[in-house]
């Protein structure tokens, strides 16, 4: 049954790249809600500065109302994403119990976006209790907890459902695998609570095993949840890439990015099968929106995953390049960092390296 199913997986490098040829590519761009336009912004000024062959394809995904009457992404979205296969996001608010569903959820679903991708390293000029973090979180990005099955039983009492299915986590175990082949690392450590969830988690750590049978150069382990969160702010150098069902991903990607410097700090990039959708990990952090205050190197470390999604890795190479330099330096550091560096001189001065 499991081979079978891998049979059916189009390994992560053999998407989306694919089907650029040279010359200019187009990419979806959602400026999203809050600070997403101003760093948003900041990310296409770097770009263009650095001379990138892309074209950006504005959209909206503000929530419309459909003709079945519920909201959801406007169509003109979804129809760029569609044409392009890749895009680059912002963060979208998500109203709370409003009755509709979460835009972030309705785009990985709408585009089947099963792999997200969280890399987490250390950077110069950032202060951190460790200097030594290289670690990448990959998530399951469609189900669990997150499948958005909720149902009252009975006034007060509510239940929701964790689904795992064999097929979504075989397809992101081999997509960890693929990973920590492609990018020359060394160990995969399945994260789960099957003591506690025998049957679904159980599943998700057999998908595991089956894939990591497959790849015998990398080094499989498996670990419980709890331990790893434990371990992981006692010593991160014990891990390498993690694969997780997709609420234990959600918030272990966050403890991950507090090693290295918080949320401003840490880029996701969201694969499927027949498209990428790159983001940073944070919010729309509506306490410092339209202030010019915002950091814009989540965002831009995630357009940089892009580039390199889109085998453009010289452009990827020195844009990052330009940005660790500004960290380094520590001039011009936004409030998050403790600078008092705006946005926008924050930007220039990445733009200032080039
Ligand atoms: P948040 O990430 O927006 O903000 C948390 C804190 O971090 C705030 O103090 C904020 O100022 C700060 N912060 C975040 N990003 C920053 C940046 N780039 N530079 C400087 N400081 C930054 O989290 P929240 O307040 O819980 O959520 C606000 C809204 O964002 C909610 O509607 C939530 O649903 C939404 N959200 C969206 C995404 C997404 O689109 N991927 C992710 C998380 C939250």
């Amino acid at each position: 049954m499991a081979a079978r199913i891998i049979r059916k997986i189009v390994p992560v490098s053999r998407s989306g790249a694919a089907q650029y040829s040279s010359g200019v590519r187009k990419v979806t761009l959602i400026p999203g809600h809050g600070i997403g336009p101003e760093i948003t912004v900041a990310v296409q000024k770097i770009f263009e500065a650095a001379k990138v062959p892309i074209e950006w394809d504005e959209v909206d995904v503000t929530a419309v109302r459909g003709p079945d009457g519920k909201m959801g992404i406007p169509q003109k979205a979804i129809d760029s994403v569609n044409a392009n296969k890749i895009g680059l996001k912002g963060p979208l608010m998500t109203p709370i119990g409003k009755g509709y569903r979460s835009l972030n959820l309705a785009l990985r679903k709408e585009f089947d976006l099963y792999a997200n991708v969280r890399p987490c390293k250390s950077m110069e000029g950032i202060k951190t209790l460790y200097e030594n973090v290289d670690v990448v979180t990959v998530r399951e990005n469609t189900e669990g907890e997150y499948s958005g099955i909720e149902h009252e039983i009975v006034d007060g009492v509510v239940q929701s459902i964790k689904l795992i299915t064999e097929e979504a986590s075989m397809r992101v175990a081999e997509f960890a695998f693929v990973f920590a082949k492609e990018n020359n690392r060394k160990k995969v450590t399945a994260v789960h609570k099957a003591n506690i969830m025998r049957m679904s988690d159980g599943l998700f750590l057999r998908c595991c095993r089956d894939v990591a049978n497959k790849y015998r150069d990398i080094k499989f382990e498996e670990r419980y949840l709890d331990t790893v969160c434990l371990n992981m702010v006692q010593d991160p150098a014990l891990f390498d890439v993690l694969v997780m069902p997709n609420l234990y991903g959600d918030i272990m990607s966050d403890l991950c990015s507090g090693l290295v410097g918080g949320l401003g700090l840490t880029p996701s990039g969201n694969i499927g099968k027949n498209g990428a959708l790159f983001e940073s990990v944070h919010g729309t952090a509506p306490d410092i929106a339209g202030k010019d205050l915002a950091n814009p190197t989540a965002l831009l470390l995630s357009a940089i995953m892009m580039l390199r999604h889109l085998k453009l890795h010289e452009h990827a190479d020195r844009i990052q390049g330009a940005v660790y330099a500004v960290l380094r330096e520590g001039k011009h550091l936004t409030g998050d960092l403790g600078g008092t560096g705006k946005c926008s001189e924050y930007t220039n001065a990445i733009i200032s390296k080039f």
